[in-house]
């Protein structure tokens, strides 16, 4: 689908409005929810410009496990990786996409149901 610059995600890497950055790299940034869902919920975000998961190409091989690469870093600082966590992609509003830039949950510090709604 058709990438559109104005979505909160790329304004936040644009420092066009605050958020609570964990991590930040050429490749990607980490930051908390807003709304978190569980006592740890953060994104992480490539700086490229790919509105969904299935939007990814060839290129962007390396930057989507660099994504789930830096979820783990991130949980590991928080003090999380070991009790659990869970990563989500939601593809599509459909899926509950709701900021067309992808983007990677992680939730922890909870237990998680199985399966999701
Ligand atoms: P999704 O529904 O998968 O597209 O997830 C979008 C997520 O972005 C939701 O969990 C929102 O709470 C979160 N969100 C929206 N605006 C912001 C913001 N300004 N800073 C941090 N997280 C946000």
């Amino acid at each position: 689908m058709h990438y559109d610059d104005t979505n909160v995600f790329a304004r936040i890497l644009r420092r066009e409005i605050p958020a609570r950055f964990l991590h930040e790299d050429h490749l990607c940034a980490a930051f908390a929810d807003v709304a978190p869902q569980a006592p740890v919920h953060f994104l992480v975000i490539p700086k490229r410009p790919i509105a969904r998961l299935a939007d990814a190409n060839d290129t962007d091989k390396a930057v989507l496990g660099h994504l789930l690469f830096v979820a783990a870093e991130v949980a590991r600082t928080l003090g999380v990786a070991e009790d659990g966590f869970r990563v989500v992609v939601n593809n599509g509003a459909r899926a509950g996409q709701t900021v067309f830039h992808l983007h990677i949950h992680v939730l922890a510090g909870r237990a998680m149901a199985w399966p999701p709604g």
